[in-house]
């Protein structure tokens, strides 16, 4: 699950991070008001506006703006919400901003110039460890940096059963070039940011920029936070900052009805049961020459019920041209499978108006294929994996 900005530097600052301030604002009257409640604290009339929506790279496409005064506040934040914000990571149509988060600047003048790093959490797969990646090259692309400049970039490992050891926050300090004050923040920094993604099951953490003010503190300027799906029924508190108006439509539906759904850019819909034969099933596809439309695993109970539901999502995405039904019956018997896919279609009625190619193996499998065969339904069976992608290929060429 993916945090708005302003989501995850709440989480993060739960956990002791320090972060650039802000509010969030609905309408330009909220953010002026979000405004006058920062300079309370801060002292300064300065703001940023930031649009607040899944993707990155908002500064670029004029989603981050700073205002100087109310009155540029309030007109800032007007252009901003309700924009269609287009950045390197949005659709090519962007994205609609419904709120924007009002903050602090922190880039103020001082003693010594303001200067951004980047600081990522995440784990390393190859060696199954989490590890901190920073860069002295802040607050821009770091695919590029790590195209161009790739030894600017560090990555200190974590041993999980020591956790985050202090030599190791220093180590980061040095290699970003800090000393005094700063050195000793960006220590505590770097241990509570690691402690905060341990302690929210996170999977991803990116702060880009961590900024180093011009007066030696260390704050956290950006923030995208992605949690692990399959922690948080032990962080219910987080179901909360779910913004399904960021997800995928039919995703969302999925998990309601509990099918393990995922979209994809194919026009071959898959309905499978396990995740490890829905696998196979896109391989295969893939190897016919076909593309998989979605990801699609039913679950152990594909009766003619759940296959309705099944049917219904798949049907909601336009690109599917072919539907590749692929159940292996080992305790739900083929039988049932296939009455359940019989019925699920008379059901649907007009609604299934592209060609399904069922395949189902085990137990009574070909009693399956004649109810299949003898239905009188658009649907032709296969028996043997190769032969299933064969006609999904013909039916979509
Ligand atoms: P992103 O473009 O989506 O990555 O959004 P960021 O939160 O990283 O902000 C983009 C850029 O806005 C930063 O790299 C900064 O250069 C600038 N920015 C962010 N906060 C401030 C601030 O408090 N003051 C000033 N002057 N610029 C800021
Ligand atoms: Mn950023």
């Amino acid at each position: 699950m993916n945090l708005h900005e302003y989501q995850g530097k709440e989480v993060l600052a739960g956990f002791g991070v320090t972060i650039q301030r802000g509010i969030v604002a609905k309408t330009p009257a909220e953010a002026v008001e979000a405004g006058k409640k920062l300079t309370e604290t801060t002292g300064s009339p300065w703001h940023v506006v930031k649009a607040q929506i899944h993707a990155g790279g908002r500064g670029k496409g004029g989603g981050v703006k700073l205002a100087k005064n109310l009155a540029e506040l309030e007109t800032i934040a007007g252009d901003i919400i309700g924009m269609q914000l287009i950045t390197p990571q949005t659709p090519p149509e962007g994205k609609k901003v419904s709120q924007v988060l009002v903050t602090e600047d922190v880039y103020y003048p001082g003693a010594s110039e303001p200067s951004e790093f980047y600081m990522s959490v995440l784990l390393n797969r190859a060696s199954g460890r989490n590890m901190i990646m920073y860069s002295t090259e802040g607050g821009m692309d770091i695919e590029a940096v790590a195209e161009s400049t790739p030894h600017l970039i560090f990555t200190e490992e974590i041993d999980p059963a020591l956790g985050l050891l202090p030599f190791q926050a220093r180590k980061v300090a040095f290699n970003l070039g800090l000393s005094g004050a700063a050195f000793k923040d960006m220590t505590k920094f770097v241990t509570a940011l690691y402690r905060a993604y341990e302690g929210s099951d996170a999977s991803l953490f990116e702060i880009n920029p961590v900024l180093k003010t011009s007066d030696d503190r260390i704050i956290a300027v950006d923030a995208k936070v992605t949690l692990d799906d399959n922690s948080l029924f032990r962080h219910k508190d987080f179901e909360a900052m779910r913004d399904l108006s960021e997800e995928n439509p039919i995703e969302v539906e999925a998990r309601e009805v509990g099918l393990n759904y995922v979209d994809l850019e194919g026009n071959v819909g898959c309905m499978v049961n396990g995740a490890g034969l829905a696998m196979a099933t896109m391989d295969l596809i893939k190897q016919a020459g076909g593309d998989p439309a979605n990801f699609l695993d039913v679950g152990g109970t594909a009766d003619a019920a759940r296959v309705e539901i099944a049917f219904r999502l798949i049907l909601k995405d336009p690109a599917v041209k072919a539907i590749l039904i692929n159940i292996f019956g080992g305790i739900v018997r083929c039988d049932r499978v296939a009455q359940g896919i019989v019925d699920a279609y008379k059901n649907l009625g007009d609604a299934i108006n592209v060609p399904i190619i069922v395949r189902l193996q085990g137990t009574n499998a070909d009693i399956a294929k004649k109810l299949i065969d003898s239905s009188g339904l658009n649907v032709l069976s296969a028996t043997a994996f190769q032969e299933a992608a064969d006609k999904v290929q013909e039916a979509i060429s």
